[in-house]
């Protein structure tokens, strides 16, 4: 096994090195994949739209019907514990809730159960991440997940399997199509631009509701950027302008070749675009912006 980072993790009210964090293996997180994750970004030590986080954590939470074990407060406080220890880095926050340990393997809820609570602070070195400037290749693929993609799950199984045949086809992402409909990546939201106008599916059960997502709607709402949230076909998909996958950690990227085919380079849009997102991060280092 991989050496651990040195690193003060949280799990279940106690703060630990990452070496001596142990869970049980009745937890139902890790039996049945019963558990759900939010991943926040934090830059300069302030973390990016926390309570569009905190309002996904618990839509997520509610759809699996698991109490919120943590008030916002509580949460913020781990966040900022943890993110304390790289003052000088900016970092991505993990963080999951499982419904807990049952004393028995069962598909069922057990009654009384106390929640696992997992989160840990990484730095985001950005060597690490595609250069956006020079976009990405991405492929197209058959999505094979549940009906349910809105609840951020952790049950990844269908996205690991996309990630990696993107990986071995030497891509970096996959667009997964539904019924002829590209609907988002397998860790990302998807956007095209046609003749000008900017175009994502809209939300719903089919992709998850993505943070980048919505700032990059209300980017546009702000400078008059035209859009639009339409089903986009893999027809639109193979012949827009230029198009863009958006995520967290990776920002707003755009894909320079897919299915093996190169297409333009980063387009005005994504550019425009992404300096308006890279001034709206920048803000926030600055506290011109609040992450409230
Ligand atoms: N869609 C999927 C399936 C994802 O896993 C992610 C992020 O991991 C996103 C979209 C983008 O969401 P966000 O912008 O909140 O990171």
């Amino acid at each position: 096994m991989n050496e651990l980072p040195e690193r003060r993790i949280f799990l279940n009210d106690e703060y630990l090195p990452l070496k001596d964090a142990k869970i049980s293996v009745l937890d139902r997180g890790f039996l049945l994949g019963d558990s759900i994750y939010e991943v926040i970004p934090v830059f300069a030590g302030k973390p990016f739209r926390l309570p569009h986080h905190f309002q996904r954590l618990n839509n997520s939470l509610n759809a699996i019907k698991i109490d919120n074990p943590h008030s916002d407060t509580e949460w913020r406080e781990i966040i900022a514990d943890l993110s304390s220890q790289y003052p000088d880095q900016d970092q991505s926050i993990y963080l999951q809730v499982t419904r807990g340990i049952a004393p028995i393997r069962d598909h069922i809820f057990p009654g009384e159960i106390k929640p696992s609570v997992f989160v840990m602070s990484t730095p985001l070195d950005p060597a690490k991440l595609p250069d956006p400037e020079k976009g990405i290749a991405a492929i197209t693929l058959d999505d094979l997940r549940w009906k349910l993609c809105c609840i951020k799950a952790t049950t990844l199984l269908a996205n690991v399997l996309a990630r990696q045949t993107a990986s071995e086809q030497g891509a970096a992402e996959a667009i997964l199509i539904r019924d002829g409909f590209a609907l988002e990546g397998a860790a990302s939201n998807l956007f095209i631009v046609q003749d000008g106008l900017l175009i994502t599916p809209p939300k719903g059960d089919e992709l998850l509701p993505g943070i980048t997502r919505d700032l990059v709607l209300e980017l546009a709402t702000e400078h008059s950027i035209p859009f639009k949230e339409e089903a986009i076909t893999l027809d639109e998909l193979k012949s827009a302008d230029e198009i863009w996958l958006s995520s967290s950690v990776r920002e707003i990227i755009p894909v320079v070749k897919l299915d093996g085919v190169m297409r333009q380079p980063p387009g005005p849009l994504w550019k425009q675009m992404n300096q308006l997102y890279q001034k709206y991060k920048q803000d926030l280092r600055d506290g011109i912006i609040s992450s409230d």
